[in-house]
């Protein structure tokens, strides 16, 4: 191979005319996110030949990468067939890299190439229709942790905030109305979660509603696979709870923040009596009872200091099967240093190795995964973006999010209503709440695997749903980097 740069007594490309020129730009946007060189600037001599507006130049573990961020294919750059001067990088139209680059949309010959994948993945989001249906069974809580935005045990535990049986009966034969308005979609995976404020706080209307939801799927009025999930922090489950609950189909997703030290944010009312062990004794017994369980994860800013200790505790003390980590939202209760988005990313990246080798799949990362794999963008990050979620509250009322059940803030109708999602402004704007056509996300390089973040933690931040939240960005990025480079390895 030929130098490509110009030396003493050899041509310059500049001046045979057939090179493509691109000029770094470390001001890109996302560069300072993932911490890669972008660079932008491009043209092709003599030929109309552009560089897709999805292709990125990254250096990963010191290779040159062009990466297409919406169909997710990579080259990596052979260091014979490109050569860098100053910021400017040159490829030589006749190298196989640059036949490459072509066979992989990278190099396209008119812009309005560019359209097309963008227009087939907008074409997959389709019109508002409920999956999944939060069941806020009580406001109520028994702990009070440090971190929860709701923070009802803060208030006097009031009846208001309870869920009937009668609620509980009516929002369920909601939620299979709703799933019948599509009998083409109605086999689609419906999920019922059973939520709080501490669902068991409310045993009474938890239990009934589970059994409501078995009578329906045995009448066909929701699928009969319908997937029932109960959110808990583990700490009112008794003996024969759990040996009731072995006799359901139901998955328990236990909210748990590693060891003792990290899950100092549990606490019961008095701000001070640790939750911790009666929680993973809780989740011991319903391992060896058999019943199917998930763990939520809150990145407090112990659990992340305390990584190994976190690790560990899921590995060797719970033997975790699944788990997710997330990410403390905006509040005005938990304050995070200006570092905090930064380690959190890191730590989901450096964790996910660990896990992997016990097992142990991290829910956020391991749908990101199939995304990068089977090169389909990830269109949502929750069901409530694509207008496919109901929250109903203990007194019937629905919204969107169950983020904001206490001040009902995009609740649109109650479960006593007629209520089309596909017909609600509402759900309507929701829908197309993707990275796919947000202004900020157009030139991010992880357009294909994001999904989005949360909504609400962008409005919070923002008023708006229409901003990228930089807290999810930075775990996307995070996560990116890591896939290519394995890719890139293999
Ligand atoms: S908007 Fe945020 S809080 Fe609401 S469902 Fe989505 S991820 Fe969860
Ligand atoms: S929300 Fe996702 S696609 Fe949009 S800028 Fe952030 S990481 Fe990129």
């Amino acid at each position: 191979m030929r130098c490509l740069v110009g030396g003493v007594g050899k041509p310059r490309l500049e001046q045979l005319g057939c090179y493509l020129q691109l000029t770094l730009n470390p001001e890109r946007v996302c560069s300072k996110k993932v911490g890669h060189t972008l660079y932008f600037k491009n043209y092709v001599m003599n030929k109309p030949h552009l560089l897709s507006r999805y292709c990125f130049l990254l250096d990963i573990d010191n290779k040159k990468v062009f990466y297409h961020a919406l169909l997710f294919h990579h080259v990596v750059a052979r260091g014979e067939d490109y050569s860098l001067r100053g910021n400017t990088i040159f490829i030589d139209e006749r190298t196989p890299l640059f036949e490459e680059l072509k066979q992989n949309k990278l190099i396209i010959e008119a812009k309005e190439e560019d359209d097309e994948p963008l227009a087939l993945s907008r074409a997959k989001i389709q019109e508002p229709y409920i999956s999944t249906a939060y069941f806020f069974v009580t406001q109520n809580c028994n702990l009070a942790c440090k971190y929860c935005f709701e923070r009802q045990s803060e208030t006097e535990n009031s009846h208001k905030g309870v869920m009937t049986c009668e609620t509980m009966e009516a929002g369920v034969d909601f939620f299979g109305k709703l799933a019948r308005l599509d009998m083409s979609r109605f086999n689609e995976k419906k999920t019922v979660i059973f939520y709080g404020g501490e669902p068991f706080h409310n045993k009474k209307t938890l239990y009934f509603g589970i059994d409501k939801v078995h009578s329906a799927m045995k009448e066909g009025l929701l699928p009969e696979n319908t997937k029932i999930i109960i959110v808990t922090n583990g700490t009112l489950l008794n003996d024969s709870d759990i040996q009731r609950l072995k006799s359901y189909d139901v998955t328990l997703t236990f909210s748990l923040d590693g060891d003792e030290i990290s899950s100092k944010n549990r606490v019961y009312p008095d701000m001070h009596t640790p939750s911790w062990a009666q929680a993973t004794q809780s989740y011991v017994k319903c391992r060896e009872a058999g019943i199917n369980l998930n763990v939520a994860c809150t990145l407090s800013p112990e659990t992340i200091a305390r990584q190994a200790e976190t690790l560990s505790y899921f590995i060797h003390t719970i033997k975790a099967d699944n788990l997710g980590f997330n990410v403390i939202l905006d509040n005005d209760i938990l304050h995070v240093d200006k570092n905090y988005d930064d380690s959190a990313a890191a730590f989901v990246t450096s964790s996910y190795h660990v896990l992997e080798r016990h097992n142990i799949t991290e829910n956020r990362t391991r749908r990101r995964i199939q995304v990068f794999d089977k090169k389909h963008p990830c269109l949502f990050d929750c069901n409530a973006t694509g207008g496919r979620q109901i929250a109903i509250a203990p007194d019937g009322s629905v919204g969107i999010c169950h983020e904001h059940v206490m001040d009902k803030k995009h609740f649109v109708s109650t479960i006593y209503d007629d209520f089309d999602p596909a017909k609600s402004e509402k759900y309507r704007e929701w829908k197309n709440r993707s990275p796919l056509y947000m202004d900020d996300c157009q030139s991010c390089v992880a357009i294909g695997i994001c999904g989005g973040g949360c909504v609400i933690n962008t409005e919070r931040k923002y008023q708006t749903i229409w901003k990228a939240d930089v807290r999810f960005c930075k775990q996307t990025l995070a996560i990116l980097t890591m896939l290519l480079k394995k890719a890139i390895q293999k």
